[in-house]
């Protein structure tokens, strides 16, 4: 399986949080053709292998009009020939996931993407408290995201995942619980919530740990499933478009900061830096050894809940597994190793980097 990414690197303004590459510019006119040419130039990227997944993230992709975002989804599907194997489900690509923010989205900007063929939302609400979205500099109120959910239930999306952020300086137990309550009240079918790092990040661990297991709890009651370390879904809603990365299957990504990779060895990325994309497109690239991809796959692989299944190493791969290393984590109860796979049990997953860190000393 292979997918798609393409990168709109334009924000109304930055939230404090922010490491994505993006800039306040609206210029986007010239870049959509340059996505075009890119498209064109690198149709080869993913050896005739059509995208199965196709996903429009940023920055902000809402803030482009509608026909701006069309024309990228229909040179997708022409260079792909998608317009020809329409999917089970009446969608081309089969996920097509759009990254919209509350204070872009109206009936009529909803309906549009639905017609353009979208088929799953993705919704960054962050927080439902108006002082934590003022203090983070989200463009919208807490009222302003509940409404923007239910005008895209309105629309016809049946499948919306909303982002939501914990661990940061002056987020109490009470708030974080609240937000994740009106999170449930909204039942959208997938649920992304990440811990705040960097400076605005909360030093104190134990509560940011707190917080991570209220979550867990609490979306588990509800019938979502843990399925990544900051990722839950209903039943047969997890992105297939994310899942993949962990499981290193082939994607192109075109865009300003956008990254590639062949599903084997090569990693390719183009500069973030939209005037460069405009005019020459720069990038770099790295050819991964032998060892940069066995640690690759059981990094991305401990990420997840279903874990490293043993027979996706080659066997000598297998053999540069630290067995010290292994047991002592299982005897710590922070690896589960059954013979056919290894995986952090979920309690731990909160630990994993640290976990992950030990078995590549
Ligand atoms: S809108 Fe999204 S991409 Fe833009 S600055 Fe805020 S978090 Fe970053």
């Amino acid at each position: 399986m292979a997918g798609l990414y393409v990168h709109f690197p334009f924000c109304a303004s930055k939230c404090i949080y922010c490491d994505f590459y993006s800039r306040v510019r609206k210029d986007w006119t010239p870049y959509v053709e340059a996505l075009l040419k890119e498209l064109s130039d690198r149709k080869e990227f993913l050896k005739g292998v059509p995208p199965a997944t196709l996903y429009f993230g940023g920055g902000t992709p809402s803030l482009l009009p509608v026909p701006a975002l069309s024309r990228v989804a229909d040179a997708v599907r022409e260079t792909f020939g998608l317009s020809s194997c329409p999917a089970p489900n009446g969608h081309l690509p089969e996920e097509f996931t759009v990254e919209v923010n509350p204070d872009d989205v109206t009936l009529e900007k909803a309906t549009a993407l639905r017609a353009m063929g979208v088929s799953r939302i993705s919704m960054g609400v962050q927080s439902f408290h108006d002082g934590h979205l003022r203090w983070m500099n989200r463009r919208h109120s807490a009222a302003q995201a509940i409404a923007a959910f239910e005008t895209l239930r309105r629309s016809g999306f049946e499948n919306v995942s909303i982002d939501l952020i914990f661990g940061f300086t002056g987020l109490s137990l009470p708030d974080w619980e609240a937000d994740i309550t009106q999170a449930l009240a909204l039942h959208p079918e997938h649920i992304s919530c990440y811990q705040m790092m960097g400076r605005h990040a909360d030093p104190d661990q134990e509560h940011c740990y707190r917080q991570y297991v209220l979550m867990q709890e609490r979306l588990e009651a509800a019938g979502y499933l843990q399925y990544e370390i900051s990722n839950f879904a209903l039943p047969g809603r997890m992105s297939r478009h994310n899942s993949a990365y962990w499981a290193r299957a082939p994607y192109l990504g075109i865009g300003a900061a956008a990254h590639s990779f062949d599903g084997n060895r090569l990693r390719c990325w183009n500069l973030a830096d939209i005037d460069r994309y405009l005019s020459d497109r720069p990038g770099s690239s790295e050819t991964l050894s032998d060892r940069e991809v066995f640690e690759e796959k059981v990094m991305l692989a401990l990420r997840t809940v279903r874990g490293l299944k043993l027979g996706d190493l080659l066997p000598e791969e297998r053999r540069l597994l630290d067995k010290k290393a292994l047991e002592e984590l299982s005897r710590a109860g922070k690896l589960v190793c059954d013979g056919a796979s290894i995986r952090i049990p979920k309690e731990e997953l909160f630990v994993s980097d640290g976990i992950v860190a030990r078995l590549f000393p």
